[in-house]
């Protein structure tokens, strides 16, 4: 096995911590280094599995000593090579750190593990008649999602990882244990240290315990598509939506070539042009009433072909459809790899910046399918690239650049949900200019040496 100096010592040590939850295995590794998105495959030197918050202080402690780097890994579906090992070192992975620890049912909250996925999460609450409503699409680890701040299709309605936490358990870079928190739905108690690490992408510390808000299982939910002949007539109707107030509890939108990659996909015959994906959430009376309003509003917009699921089973078709977009997009260009990329702009600034951006797209030859989280101002593209021509993949990025460029001149954000990872490190000074400085001062004061998945946030240097 060729391990980075130094390593041979520190891993006899983990395994003598943990026994064979310490793993060197090719596989394993490899596992550990893939992403879904373009990036190189960069595995750790050795990946742990630890069962408890006193063996990842142990943990962290013993890389401390070694100086060795520590990325932290929940399911491994971020998309900006977020839990990428680009120094190689311990890749602490949470699989085995999958427990619900308490559910509050009358203050509707829970308190987890980080390595439970939101879907095993909701499993566990069936019973209870509360959910936890962040969907991100994939399964991933509710440590992750709060790592990055995820949020996808509910947030219009539910808020995003950053409104859910209510407090954390970490473990900082020198071993210590900290709560940020108490169970409380409101404090005032001094800096808001859950927001620091909620979206710190595992730089600053490691998350081993979360207390998430649980909403009620609504009463009733009904779900649509809609198809539009622009770009233009779908968001419209989405800033119309949210300015009537209508709760909607999804408005995802899909552009024409994504909703050829999913008829192709899912074997589906929606009309090929950009549509609209609806859900309302309440009380029988209250749902007929918002599909009711929904559907008036997209026909002044030009809308049409407004298809009603209301059945349970129709509604899981029709969302399946929907999150597997990445997979659906891909495709559309088989054999591609797929720059995947999302900005975030104020809603009465993005008809400007979709139809510019896929302007863009089709002036430079690329396919590039779009899906939007559209009642967040949210969007993403995925630039589909042959994945063994640099041209292809230069082109794909200085796409992305003048992208993020657009949404940050339009008072927007280089990323709604996705993180910095490695792929946005060039853009946060662009964003943020002197609060950059601000972040490096904390990131200097908890992580002095550098340890916590470096090379994330706010690496300097060449994207890889
Ligand atoms: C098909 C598909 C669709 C997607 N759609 C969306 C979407 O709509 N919205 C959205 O927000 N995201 C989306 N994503 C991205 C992804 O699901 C999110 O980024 C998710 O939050 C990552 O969670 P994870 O468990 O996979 O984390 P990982 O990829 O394992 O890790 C993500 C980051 O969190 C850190 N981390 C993990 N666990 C911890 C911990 N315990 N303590 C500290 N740091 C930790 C890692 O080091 C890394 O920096 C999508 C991904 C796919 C594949």
């Amino acid at each position: 096995m060729d391990l980075r100096v130094g390593t041979g010592a520190l891993a006899e040590r983990l395994s003598n911590l943990i026994g064979p939850r310490a793993s060197l295995a090719r596989g394993v590794l490899d596992q550990h280094g893939r992403s879904e998105s373009y990036y190189p495959a960069m595995p750790p030197d050795i990946v742990v599995f630890p069962e408890t918050t006193q063996e990842v202080g142990a943990i962290v402690r013993l890389c401390a000593e070694a100086g060795t780097p520590i990325v932290p890994f929940g399911a491994g579906t971020s998309l900006e090579g977020n839990a990428a090992s680009v120094a190689g070192g311990v890749c602490i992975d949470f699989a085995r750190m999958n427990k619900v620890l308490a559910v509050h049912e009358a203050d509707m909250d829970v308190v987890v593990q980080p390595g439970i996925t939101r879907k095993q999460l909701n499993a566990e609450l069936r019973t209870t008649g509360l959910f936890f409503p962040i969907d991100p699409g994939a399964d991933a680890s509710i440590g992750g999602m709060s790592s990055t701040r995820a949020s996808g299709t509910m947030a219009v309605r539910y808020g995003t990882m950053k409104d859910n936490v209510l407090a954390l358990e970490v473990v900082l870079a020198d071993g210590r244990v900290i709560r940020t928190a108490r169970r409380a739905r409101k404090s005032a108690a001094g800096y808001d240290l859950t927001r620091l690490f909620v979206g710190a992408e595992g730089t600053l510390g490691i998350i081993t315990e979360i207390t998430l808000k649980l909403h009620p299982i609504p009463q009733a939910i009904s779900a649509a598509t809609c198809s539009f002949p622009t770009l233009h007539d779908a968001v419209d109707t989405a800033i119309a939506l949210i300015q009537s107030a209508v709760p909607a509890a999804r408005i995802e939108l899909l552009d024409d070539v994504m909703i050829r990659g999913i008829n192709a996909y899912s074997r589906l015959g929606y009309q090929e042009t950009p549509t609209l994906f609806l859900e309302f959430h309440g009380s029988e009376a209250a749902v007929a009433e918002q599909a009711q309003t929904a559907e008036a509003i997209a026909i002044e917009h030009r809308g049409r072909g407004f298809a009603w699921a209301k059945a349970a089973e129709d509604r899981s078709r029709l969302w399946h459809a929907r999150d597997n977009t990445l997979y659906a997009g891909l495709g559309v260009r088989p054999g591609a790899r797929a720059v995947i990329t999302d900005v975030c702009v104020p809603i009465s600034r993005l008809a400007d910046c979709l139809t510019q951006t896929r302007r863009d797209a089709d002036a430079n030859g690329f396919i590039a399918p779009i899906v939007g989280h559209v009642g967040d101002g949210n969007f993403h593209m995925l630039i589909l690239v042959d994945p063994d021509d640099p041209n292809e993949l230069a082109g794909a990025k200085a796409l992305q650049a003048r992208m993020v460029a657009r949404a940050i001149a339009l008072d927007g954000t280089c990323t709604g949900e996705h993180g910095i990872g490695l792929g946005k490190v060039d853009y946060l000074q662009d964003e943020l200019g002197d609060a950059v400085a601000v972040m490096r001062a904390i990131k200097a004061a908890l992580d002095p040496n550098g340890l916590m998945n470096p090379g994330k946030i706010l690496a300097d240097g060449a994207l890889p």
